[in-house]
Protein backbone atom coordinates (compact mmCIF):
# COMPACT_ATOMS: atom_id res chain seq x y z
CA UNK A 1 0.00 0.00 0.00
CA UNK A 2 1.18 2.92 -0.72
CA UNK A 3 2.02 6.14 1.55
CA UNK A 4 -0.67 8.63 1.60
CA UNK A 5 0.98 11.52 0.09
CA UNK A 6 1.87 14.51 3.03
CA UNK A 7 -0.51 16.88 2.79
CA UNK A 8 1.17 19.90 3.09
CA UNK A 9 -0.37 22.73 4.68
CA UNK A 10 -0.47 26.28 3.21
CA UNK A 11 2.46 28.66 4.29
CA UNK A 12 1.66 30.97 6.80
CA UNK A 13 2.46 34.70 5.92
CA UNK A 14 4.42 36.39 8.29
CA UNK A 15 2.10 39.52 9.01
CA UNK A 16 3.59 42.53 9.01
CA UNK A 17 3.95 43.99 12.56
CA UNK A 18 2.14 47.17 13.50
CA UNK A 19 4.20 50.34 13.08
CA UNK A 20 5.40 52.81 15.61
CA UNK A 21 2.70 54.47 17.69
CA UNK A 22 1.86 57.89 16.17
CA UNK A 23 3.74 59.98 18.65
CA UNK A 24 6.84 57.94 19.25
CA UNK A 25 6.95 58.57 15.32
CA UNK A 26 7.04 62.08 16.44
CA UNK A 27 9.36 62.34 18.75
CA UNK A 28 11.91 59.99 16.88
CA UNK A 29 11.67 62.93 13.62
CA UNK A 30 12.32 65.94 16.47
CA UNK A 31 15.69 63.78 17.60
CA UNK A 32 16.72 63.12 13.99
CA UNK A 33 15.49 66.62 12.84
CA UNK A 34 17.40 68.67 15.95
CA UNK A 35 20.88 67.66 14.90
CA UNK A 36 19.89 69.18 11.15
CA UNK A 37 17.73 71.40 10.78
CA UNK A 38 18.02 71.81 6.72
CA UNK A 39 18.65 68.73 5.66
CA UNK A 40 19.83 68.52 2.05
CA UNK A 41 20.96 65.83 -0.38
CA UNK A 42 24.53 64.22 -0.63
CA UNK A 43 24.01 64.97 -4.57
CA UNK A 44 25.63 67.80 -5.96
CA UNK A 45 24.22 69.17 -9.05
CA UNK A 46 23.52 72.95 -10.24
CA UNK A 47 19.69 73.15 -11.19
CA UNK A 48 16.91 70.46 -11.80
CA UNK A 49 18.40 69.24 -14.47
CA UNK A 50 21.58 68.24 -13.24
CA UNK A 51 19.41 66.60 -10.16
CA UNK A 52 17.25 64.63 -12.44
CA UNK A 53 20.85 63.31 -14.20
CA UNK A 54 23.07 63.06 -10.82
CA UNK A 55 20.06 61.20 -9.09
CA UNK A 56 19.71 58.78 -12.42
CA UNK A 57 23.41 57.78 -12.03
CA UNK A 58 23.19 57.37 -8.52
CA UNK A 59 21.60 53.89 -8.85
CA UNK A 60 23.77 51.32 -7.74
CA UNK A 61 26.85 53.85 -7.34
CA UNK A 62 27.60 56.04 -4.90
CA UNK A 63 26.75 59.62 -4.12
CA UNK A 64 30.53 60.26 -3.93
CA UNK A 65 31.40 58.08 -6.87
CA UNK A 66 28.44 60.18 -8.54
CA UNK A 67 29.72 63.49 -7.40
CA UNK A 68 33.58 62.72 -8.67
CA UNK A 69 32.00 61.38 -12.18
CA UNK A 70 29.38 64.78 -12.83
CA UNK A 71 32.24 67.73 -11.46
CA UNK A 72 33.28 67.57 -15.19
CA UNK A 73 30.43 66.41 -17.15
CA UNK A 74 28.20 69.37 -15.07
CA UNK A 75 31.17 71.73 -15.98
CA UNK A 76 30.11 71.41 -19.77
CA UNK A 77 26.94 70.59 -19.78
CA UNK A 78 24.54 71.53 -17.41
CA UNK A 79 21.31 71.31 -19.50
CA UNK A 80 19.17 68.83 -22.27
CA UNK A 81 20.49 70.84 -24.98
CA UNK A 82 24.06 71.06 -24.13
CA UNK A 83 24.03 66.99 -23.15
CA UNK A 84 22.69 66.02 -26.08
CA UNK A 85 25.35 68.21 -27.97
CA UNK A 86 27.91 66.21 -26.24
CA UNK A 87 26.26 62.58 -26.88
CA UNK A 88 26.25 59.19 -25.27
CA UNK A 89 29.95 58.50 -25.93
CA UNK A 90 30.73 62.50 -24.59
CA UNK A 91 28.87 61.67 -21.60
CA UNK A 92 30.31 58.02 -21.06
CA UNK A 93 33.64 59.19 -20.80
CA UNK A 94 32.69 60.86 -17.86
CA UNK A 95 30.77 58.34 -16.30
CA UNK A 96 32.71 55.26 -17.01
CA UNK A 97 33.84 54.81 -13.62
CA UNK A 98 30.40 54.41 -11.89
CA UNK A 99 28.73 51.09 -12.19
CA UNK A 100 25.80 50.17 -15.36
CA UNK A 101 28.10 53.66 -16.98
CA UNK A 102 26.94 52.21 -20.86
CA UNK A 103 23.36 51.61 -19.91
CA UNK A 104 23.35 55.37 -17.66
CA UNK A 105 24.89 57.07 -20.68
CA UNK A 106 21.86 56.09 -22.84
CA UNK A 107 19.49 56.68 -20.61
CA UNK A 108 21.15 60.85 -19.82
CA UNK A 109 20.96 61.36 -23.56
CA UNK A 110 17.76 59.56 -24.10
CA UNK A 111 15.84 61.98 -21.13
CA UNK A 112 17.69 64.83 -22.20
CA UNK A 113 15.94 64.54 -25.80
CA UNK A 114 12.77 63.46 -24.13
CA UNK A 115 13.02 67.09 -22.06
CA UNK A 116 13.61 68.95 -25.21
CA UNK A 117 11.09 67.25 -27.18
CA UNK A 118 8.03 67.25 -25.11
CA UNK A 119 8.84 69.69 -21.94
CA UNK A 120 10.97 72.96 -24.02
CA UNK A 121 14.38 71.56 -21.98
CA UNK A 122 12.60 72.39 -18.31
CA UNK A 123 12.13 69.82 -15.55
CA UNK A 124 8.48 68.55 -15.31
CA UNK A 125 7.08 69.13 -11.95
CA UNK A 126 4.90 65.92 -11.48
CA UNK A 127 5.71 62.65 -11.01
CA UNK A 128 3.97 61.07 -13.94
CA UNK A 129 5.56 63.41 -16.22
CA UNK A 130 8.93 62.38 -14.31
CA UNK A 131 8.87 58.58 -14.35
CA UNK A 132 8.28 58.90 -18.28
CA UNK A 133 11.91 60.00 -18.57
CA UNK A 134 14.23 56.86 -19.51
CA UNK A 135 16.18 55.73 -16.23
CA UNK A 136 13.37 57.96 -13.78
CA UNK A 137 11.65 55.49 -11.61
CA UNK A 138 8.67 56.52 -8.93
CA UNK A 139 12.28 56.52 -6.61
CA UNK A 140 13.90 59.35 -8.46
CA UNK A 141 10.89 61.22 -9.40
CA UNK A 142 10.38 61.46 -5.61
CA UNK A 143 14.04 62.69 -5.16
CA UNK A 144 14.25 65.41 -7.48
CA UNK A 145 10.29 66.56 -6.21
CA UNK A 146 11.64 66.94 -2.87
CA UNK A 147 14.55 68.10 -3.44
CA UNK A 148 14.65 70.67 -6.39
CA UNK A 149 10.40 71.70 -6.14
CA UNK A 150 10.12 71.20 -2.07
CA UNK A 151 7.78 68.72 -2.38
CA UNK A 152 7.04 66.95 0.81
CA UNK A 153 7.97 63.27 -0.50
CA UNK A 154 9.66 60.57 0.49
CA UNK A 155 11.85 57.93 -1.68
CA UNK A 156 12.31 55.06 0.15
CA UNK A 157 15.94 53.78 -0.99
CA UNK A 158 17.67 50.92 0.23
CA UNK A 159 18.28 52.93 3.65
CA UNK A 160 15.14 54.43 3.96
CA UNK A 161 13.75 50.53 3.62
CA UNK A 162 16.21 49.32 6.52
CA UNK A 163 15.64 52.08 8.75
CA UNK A 164 12.13 51.90 8.77
CA UNK A 165 11.61 48.24 8.84
CA UNK A 166 14.47 48.31 11.53
CA UNK A 167 13.09 50.53 13.71
CA UNK A 168 9.34 49.68 13.31
CA UNK A 169 8.46 53.61 12.02
CA UNK A 170 6.76 51.61 8.69
CA UNK A 171 7.26 48.43 8.57
CA UNK A 172 6.50 46.86 4.99
CA UNK A 173 7.76 44.26 2.65
CA UNK A 174 8.64 46.57 -0.86
CA UNK A 175 9.86 50.16 -0.89
CA UNK A 176 5.90 51.20 -2.08
CA UNK A 177 4.31 49.57 1.26
CA UNK A 178 7.26 51.21 3.29
CA UNK A 179 6.29 54.90 1.40
CA UNK A 180 2.65 54.16 2.44
CA UNK A 181 3.72 53.54 5.74
CA UNK A 182 5.56 56.61 5.94
CA UNK A 183 3.33 58.84 4.04
CA UNK A 184 0.61 58.03 7.03
CA UNK A 185 3.05 58.07 9.54
CA UNK A 186 5.04 60.97 8.96
CA UNK A 187 3.61 64.35 10.93
CA UNK A 188 3.39 67.32 8.34
CA UNK A 189 5.67 69.69 9.37
CA UNK A 190 8.29 66.65 9.11
CA UNK A 191 7.44 65.27 5.62
CA UNK A 192 10.19 67.57 3.67
CA UNK A 193 12.95 66.50 5.84
CA UNK A 194 12.27 63.04 6.58
CA UNK A 195 13.39 61.58 3.15
CA UNK A 196 17.22 62.87 4.12
CA UNK A 197 16.73 62.55 7.74
CA UNK A 198 16.17 58.84 7.64
CA UNK A 199 18.87 58.60 4.40
CA UNK A 200 21.50 59.96 6.40
CA UNK A 201 20.37 58.06 10.22
CA UNK A 202 20.72 55.13 7.51
CA UNK A 203 23.86 55.90 5.76
CA UNK A 204 25.90 56.97 9.27
CA UNK A 205 24.48 55.27 12.16
CA UNK A 206 21.97 52.52 11.58
CA UNK A 207 24.31 50.85 8.59
CA UNK A 208 23.49 47.58 7.05
CA UNK A 209 25.76 45.21 8.92
CA UNK A 210 26.44 46.86 12.71
CA UNK A 211 24.16 49.45 13.08
CA UNK A 212 25.98 51.69 15.67
CA UNK A 213 23.08 51.17 18.33
CA UNK A 214 25.20 52.53 21.81
CA UNK A 215 25.60 56.01 19.84
CA UNK A 216 22.02 56.20 17.81
CA UNK A 217 20.29 59.16 18.76
CA UNK A 218 17.07 57.73 18.99
CA UNK A 219 17.98 53.62 20.54
CA UNK A 220 15.09 54.48 23.26
CA UNK A 221 12.20 54.83 20.34
CA UNK A 222 13.58 52.12 18.07
CA UNK A 223 12.00 48.41 18.38
CA UNK A 224 15.36 46.38 16.56
CA UNK A 225 16.00 43.75 19.12
CA UNK A 226 19.72 43.16 18.31
CA UNK A 227 20.84 46.09 18.99
CA UNK A 228 24.35 45.98 18.95
CA UNK A 229 26.47 46.63 22.19
CA UNK A 230 28.74 49.43 22.99
CA UNK A 231 32.15 47.67 21.75
CA UNK A 232 34.00 49.47 24.92
CA UNK A 233 31.69 47.82 27.13
CA UNK A 234 30.59 50.95 28.52
CA UNK A 235 26.99 52.92 27.87
CA UNK A 236 28.00 56.07 25.10
CA UNK A 237 26.08 59.15 25.08
CA UNK A 238 24.16 59.14 21.82
CA UNK A 239 26.32 61.70 20.20
CA UNK A 240 24.97 64.36 17.66
CA UNK A 241 27.55 63.78 15.22
CA UNK A 242 26.06 60.00 14.54
CA UNK A 243 24.08 61.43 12.60
CA UNK A 244 27.02 61.75 9.97
CA UNK A 245 28.37 64.92 8.68
CA UNK A 246 26.10 67.85 8.95
CA UNK A 247 26.74 70.00 6.00
CA UNK A 248 27.56 67.20 3.72
CA UNK A 249 26.32 67.84 -0.38
CA UNK A 250 27.42 71.24 -2.15
CA UNK A 251 24.32 71.86 -3.46
CA UNK A 252 24.16 75.00 -5.61
CA UNK A 253 20.54 75.76 -6.32
S1 LIG B 1 19.07 51.63 17.79
FE1 LIG B 1 20.31 50.56 16.28
S2 LIG B 1 18.84 49.54 14.95
FE2 LIG B 1 17.73 51.11 16.07
S3 LIG B 1 17.79 52.91 14.75
FE3 LIG B 1 19.48 53.07 16.14
S4 LIG B 1 21.20 52.18 15.02
FE4 LIG B 1 19.33 51.50 14.00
Amino acid sequence: MSASPKTSRPKRKKPIPRGLPRDTASKLFEILAEDRPDPRTELDFVNPYTLVVAVALSAQATDVGVNKATKGLFQIADTPEKMVALGEEGVAEHIRTIGLWRNKAKNVIALSELLIDEFGGEVPRTRDELIRLPGVGRKTANVVLNEAFGEPTIAVDTHIFRVSNRTGLAPGKTPDDVEARLEKITPPEFKKGAHHWLILHGRYTCVARKPKCWICPIAELCRFKDKTPDPAGVKSEPAKSSLGPKHPGKTRT
